[in-house]
């Protein structure tokens, strides 16, 4: 990328971005399976929404599945972080299979959520893309008690029975503004719609949006690192695009940035999703020194130093004791 610009060249690199820590603790109970139990150790789904990394652990010995049933008897299973019904845990246990469960803790929470709503006969109004895996698993929960709501404009169609026992919980990594429009909406139709006890839109997904939204108006162009099925990833283009940037897009490799998107751009935005490893964001800022925008800035929005331990099943010593 090389245009010549009347400004500067420069890049606005945002902070928070990248790994979360349940991204980091599920991509290390693979590889630490792959150390104890020797390929092949089996997965189901894509551990995390990131193509690089599941294509590196694949190279390690990994073998992803789509469902348990395509995985041997008896063999290892790892669930993926975004969690998975009880009917999948179960699968898994008729088949006899030694699994680990990578769920990221802020998913396991929402569960919960589910299980205790529905425990008490509330409707769940479950805000989040059908079709994800992470409301696949929240939703099979409950699966007579949720309704999976997908956008402000679905609001108008939902159907409760009594307008008075609802709730609503989300997906962790939704748009925080959209999200709080759709609940808005919904808050229009069922005035006595209750709100989860915490937050399900996790502390990464909305760092990282507030980060972008604090360079986006400042950027001519707008770079996410992330995977085309990486929800958090894609909300952050869309993000970028509301808060100003003129234009945003989405790579998982910085091989895929198209010269033409550097026409007339002086400042280049750069993040990255919850699922992305910093050497690819490192590999698009090697790329953009060299078409002259070699000046970074960091815009950091807030520091984070949370850490998962490891799930439960990978907690023991080389001797093989809890
Ligand atoms: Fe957990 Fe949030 Fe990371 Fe998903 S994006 S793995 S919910 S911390």
């Amino acid at each position: 990328p090389n245009f010549p610009v009347d400004k500067p060249k420069k890049v606005l690199l945002a902070a928070p971005r990248g790994y979360c820590a349940g991204v980091d603790r599920a991509v290390i109970a693979v590889e630490k399976a792959l150390d104890l139990y020797g390929s092949p150790v089996y997965v189901r789904k894509e551990i995390v929404h990131n193509v690089h990394v599941v294509s590196t652990l694949e190279e390690r010995g990994a073998i992803f599945v789509n469902e348990v049933d395509e995985a041997p008897a008896g063999s290892h299973l790892v669930f993926s972080a975004h969690g998975v019904s009880p009917a999948v845990v179960k699968e898994a246990a008729d088949r006899n299979m030694q699994t680990i469960d990578a769920t990221c803790p802020l998913v396991t929470k929402v569960h919960r959520e589910a299980v205790r709503f529905a425990r008490d006969d509330y409707e769940i109004l479950l805000i989040g893309h059908a079709g994800h895996e992470e409301v696949e698993g929240t939703a099979g929960e409950a699966p007579d008690h949720v309704t999976i709501v997908d956008s402000p404009a679905a609001v108008a169609t939902v159907v409760v029975k009594d307008p008075n026992k609802v709730v609503w919980l989300s997906q962790t990594t939704l748009s925080v503004d959209e999200t709080m429009e759709t609940v808005r909406l919904l808050r229009e139709r069922f005035p006595n719609l209750q709100d989860p006890p915490s937050d399900d839109i996790c502390y990464a997904t909305q760092n990282r949006q507030v980060a972008i939204k604090k360079v986006a108006p400042d950027a001519d162009l707008v770079i996410v690192v992330g995977s085309a099925n990486s929800s958090n990833s894609v909300r952050l283009v869309e993000v970028a695009l509301e808060y100003g940037a003129r234009a945003a897009y989405r790579i998982d490799y910085a091989h895929e940035v198209k010269p033409e998107w550097f026409e007339g751009v002086a400042t280049v935005g750069v993040t990255s999703g919850a699922s992305v490893p910093e050497d690819l964001v490192q590999d698009l800022m090697a790329l953009l020194a060299t078409g002259g925008y070699d000046t970074v800035e960091e815009v950091k929005t807030a520091e984070e130093d949370l850490l998962f331990s490891l799930p439960k099943e990978l907690r023991f010593n080389v001797t093989g004791e809890e």
